[in-house]
């Protein structure tokens, strides 16, 4: 068999995203001057184009560190041993969330949603109105293991349903720059995300977003880590203060550069080229369906998210498309995640496909392509026309 991999890879999966050259190139460079000069006045441009893709007036924290660093910075500044949260689960990453707070000595309520699924506002009532303790109500803007997209602003109105005073606390690693996302319209009290999805930057810086009554908790409560605080951060003193310790320098000019694109671009045609693009995905795998194994784990077209899509094909299918692209045709897909059933631990019959950041038409066709040729050199059957339908949203824009 002759090896098709010999052009530029495409990881596909949802995240790391695929990473601009323009980013990529800006990072290539010697260390800057760490106390005074570019770093320092670029770090101070950063921040209010950080707070406009969050659609928020409010502060903006950065740290060095994953999303797992941003997940434990939010929850160090807003909760106390002994506090009780409202965990709502649709996939993996809610109950990742949960797990840092149980960790910290924070009981953790969880309602779990499933893994095909939204949140259902009457539960969410109930939960509260059974309950006028819980501090905060913590959930996941799009959850990357089963992609589903929550209704963020429906949560809100819930808690205002039931005057709760708790804190709203969304997770939009995944999605932020690919789902639209509104901090302040949504009454939205903190905020999670990383740089390594929607924001096209290498993994390795993440930020929490707080507003005035989140900040105002904190002011009670205190910071029980030195290292987590988001006020010093926000309001640092010293540069380093931003840091707590030496700058991301290298990080900071490829989200510098991250942020132009969105600019250049505009975030609301981001979002829209994200959607195109997800529409495009969702056809071709709809009419694969018609005629094979291929299901798109979420239904209800307004619940699926723009940057990920996660699809059912049966096992052991998942594993051998994500194997065969991999090997001979240099794409690699997502693994399932979260998806293991009792005929099936691994999730070897679910893989995922990321369409988030500096994503184009005809990559998106490239992988709906290569994901059709996989279909035959696996042996699953599928319906026909999935590339036309594909080629038709493109077409459309
Ligand atoms: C990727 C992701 C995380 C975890 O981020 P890491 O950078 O891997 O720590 C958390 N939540 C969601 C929704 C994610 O997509």
């Amino acid at each position: 068999m002759t090896s098709l991999t010999h052009g530029r890879h495409y990881l596909a999966i949802p995240g790391p995203s695929v990473m601009p050259d323009r980013v990529l190139q800006a990072m290539h460079r010697a260390a800057p001057n760490i106390y005074t000069g570019e770093l320092v006045e670029m770090t101070a441009t950063i921040v209010p184009d950080l707070k406009a893709v969050a659609k928020t007036a409010h502060n903006v924290a950065m740290y060095i560190g994953n999303g797992h660093a941003a997940w434990e910075a939010a929850l160090f500044n807003t909760l106390q041993a002994g506090d009780e949260i409202l965990v709502l689960v649709t996939g993996l990453f809610g109950n990742g969330w949960s797990v840092m707070a149980t960790a910290m000595g924070v009981t953790s309520h969880i309602l779990d949603f499933g893994r095909d699924a939204t949140i259902d506002p009457e539960a969410v009532a109930k939960a509260l109105g059974e309950n006028a303790g819980i501090k905060a109500v913590l959930m996941v803007q799009t959850d990357t293991s089963t992609s589903v997209k929550n209704d963020v602003a429906a949560v809100r109105a819930v808690m205002d349903g039931a005057g709760h005073k708790a804190l709203l606390m969304v997770d939009c690693i995944a999605c932020l720059g690919c789902d639209d996302f509104q901090m302040d319209a949504w009454g939205v009290d903190v905020m999670v995300a990383g740089c390594q999805k929607g924001l096209m930057v290498p993994p390795g810086m993440s930020f929490v977003f707080y507003n005035d009554k989140a900040d105002a908790v904190r002011g009670e409560n205190g910071c029980a880590s030195a290292y987590w605080d988001w006020r010093p951060r926000t309001d640092p003193e010293l540069f380093y203060h931003h840091w707590c310790g030496t700058a991301p320098t290298h990080h900071l000019y490829g989200l510098r550069t991250a942020l132009d694109m969105i600019g250049e671009e505009g975030l609301e045609n981001v979002l829209d080229r994200h959607a195109v693009l997800a529409r495009a995905v969702w056809a071709a795998c709809e009419a694969w369906g018609q005629g094979g194994p291929v299901r798109l784990n979420i239904a209800e077209p307004a619940l699926r998210s723009n940057a990920v899509t996660t699809v059912h094909i049966g096992a052991p299918f998942g594993t051998r498309l994500r194997e065969w692209s991999s090997a001979q045709a240099g794409l690699t897909l997502g693994i399932g995640l979260g998806m293991g059933t009792e005929e099936d631990p691994n999730s070897d019959g679910v893989f995922r496909i990321g369409h988030m950041g500096h994503v184009s038409g005809q990559m998106i066709m490239g992988v709906l392509g290569t994901m059709q040729a996989g279909f035959d050199a696996i042996g699953v059957p599928y319906g026909e026309g999935a590339l036309d339908a594909a080629a038709k949203v493109i077409a459309k824009g």
